[in-house]
């Protein structure tokens, strides 16, 4: 499954790496399923929010911007992804053609797929890139513990990547109209990327906001959220600025691997797919 999109000049393709299915009043913590009542369309029958692992390949004139990368082969809870490679494939992308790989935060599901297991240890899955991250996320991850639920290192990969990273900071430039937008909270350093070409605009935010009920339902903070206060006022400052400037919406979770709008009705926002 891949999606295509044009953001003026910049060419965008939408992979999935897999996806990973938690009950909603799990993922959120202290929700009711009498509170999911009226937001059912972003829940499967069994009450599970699907979170795909969405990819986005952006191509900037000769550039190839990857923004993260799924969960690969990392081993986390019961959950498997590892379809970003055959996706490229498929359309015709090989890894030595990614010239930098944005990862928007360094948990395993978005970073998963950076490095492979190798005859000698971890080797970059895009032999030719640059691995780019924010400071902040670097720093944190380097002394953090390992995230629970999942075996994978993130310092073993920091240090897979270790002469391929350089830092990406709010408001650094990937490639001609691809540039950080800082978005702390869901981490320390968590960071997402605006596109923008001949006068259109488009947010791809990692975990900034996991599932379109979080425009409808602004106090809600996911799992994963490490400060779910300084998470829910990034949220609010972000939806804001889409909303009132037009711009398209994509995040890694979203259902569809679709760019959507911002949109309001009955006095909260909602997200509508394109
Ligand atoms: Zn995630």
């Amino acid at each position: 499954m891949a999606n295509s999109f044009k953001i003026g000049d910049l060419d965008v393709l939408a992979v999935s790496d897999g996806s990973i299915s938690v009950p909603g009043t799990v993922y959120y913590a202290g929700t009711t399923p009498e509170q999911w009542e009226p937001h059912r369309r972003w829940l499967d029958h069994q009450g599970n929010v699907e979170f795909t692992l969405g990819c986005f390949l952006v191509r900037s004139g000769d550039r190839r911007v990857l923004i993260d990368t799924g969960l690969g082969s990392a081993p986390l809870w019961t959950f498997k992804g590892g379809a970003l490679m055959g996706e490229l494939a498929a359309a015709g992308v090989r890894p030595e053609e990614i010239d930098t790989v944005f990862v928007t935060h360094l948990h395993v599901d978005h970073c998963g797929a950076c490095a492979l297991e190798g005859e000698n240890g971890l080797q970059p899955a895009f032999p030719n890139a640059v691995y780019r991250w924010t400071s902040d996320e670097h720093a944190h991850w380097l002394s953090a513990p390992q995230p629970p639920g999942s075996s994978f290192s993130v310092s073993g990969l920091q240090q897979a990547l270790s002469g391929r990273f350089e830092a990406a900071d709010d408001g650094a430039s990937l490639a001609p109209g691809v540039n950080v937008i800082g978005t702390p909270g869901h981490t320390p350093g968590h960071a997402g990327v605006i596109l923008s070409s001949g006068g259109e605009r488009a947010f791809v935010l990692g975990d900034a906001i996991s599932c379109p009920v979080q425009l409808e339902e602004t106090e809600w903070s996911g799992m994963g959220d490490m400060d779910p206060k300084l998470a829910r006022r990034t949220q609010e400052a972000v939806a804001q600025e889409i909303e009132s400037s037009g711009a398209l919406l994509a995040t890694s979770h979203f259902p569809g691997l679709a760019f959507g709008r911002v949109l309001r009705g009955e006095g909260r926002r909602y997200w509508q797919p394109l």
